[in-house]
């Protein structure tokens, strides 16, 4: 078919300094999907959603939005465009309250504003509306994930990157934060996730991209990767 991916990596080289970590990486997805990136420590998952978001510039090749070529576009700009990182370390203001921290992130969002409002959001996330005065360091580390997820919703972002939502959470919260995934999804939101735990990601995503030392070595479904024990074994030691 002709329809553009709603993103699509051709050939991105990218790095820190002189240290090159993705090399001719290549990858594309359609808009309402989920979509896993799964692979070893230090694969180069997390540089993959930076340069897409625009934290890293690619040093060659092309990141489309939407068919518009954003390879040189910094994170600010992305994130007006509708893009969203939600990063491992999620980065709530600790002083600030829950309230305060999604009021924040409705001024850096997207341009198009069919963004939630902050009062919506509360309502989506019955936690957190709980706790809508407590200050951000009050929170356990499921309630931070939800929050740092709200804030993309209320930011407006049509294209979430997820980098590892359900590190160091207790197993029934894993539960509750793949719902909320789950959920956004539902809501026509497009999710790029990252998995350390392969069964999160083969349980959500639609299609998953296997990376080895920054290149993409496997694609293919869940039920794919599921029954290919040679990929989960060499790639992600798995089986
Ligand atoms: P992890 O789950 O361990 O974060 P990852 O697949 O997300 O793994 P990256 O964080 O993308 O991997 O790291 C890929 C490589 O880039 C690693 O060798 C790492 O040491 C290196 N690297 C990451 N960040 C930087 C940085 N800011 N400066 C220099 N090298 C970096």
């Amino acid at each position: 078919s002709d329809r553009v991916p709603l993103l699509e990596l051709e050939d991105v080289d990218a790095g820190y300094g002189e240290t090159r970590v993705l090399h001719d990486l290549s990858l594309a997805i359609e808009e309402g999907e989920i979509v896993s990136l799964i692979g070893r420590n230090g694969a180069g998952k997390t540089t993959t959603l930076r340069s897409i978001m625009g934290i890293v510039t690619p040093t060659s090749g092309m990141i489309a939005y939407r068919g518009e070529d954003i390879s040189h576009l910094d994170a600010t700009a992305t994130a007006r465009r509708g893009l969203s990182l939600v990063p491992e370390e999620r980065q709530i203001f600790p002083e600030l309250t829950v309230r305060e921290n999604l009021e924040l992130a409705s001024y850096g969002g997207a341009d198009d504003v069919d963004s939630l409002s902050v009062d919506a959001a509360l309502e989506t996330f019955e936690n957190l509306a709980e706790r809508e005065g407590n200050a951000g360091s009050s929170l356990s580390g499921g309630e931070q994930q939800m929050l740092a997820i709200a804030r993309a919703l209320v930011a407006g972002a049509d294209l979430i990157l997820l980098d590892e939502p359900t590190e160091g959470l207790a197993p029934y919260i894993v539960q509750d934060v793949m719902e909320i995934i789950e959920d956004l999804n539902d809501r026509g939101i497009t999710v790029l996730l990252i998995e350390q735990n392969v069964h999160v990601g083969l349980a959500l995503a639609d299609r998953n991209y296997v990376i080895n030392q920054g290149e993409i070595v496997w694609e293919g479904t869940s039920a794919e990767l599921e029954a290919d024990e040679e990929v989960l074994d060499r790639y992600l030691g798995v089986t």
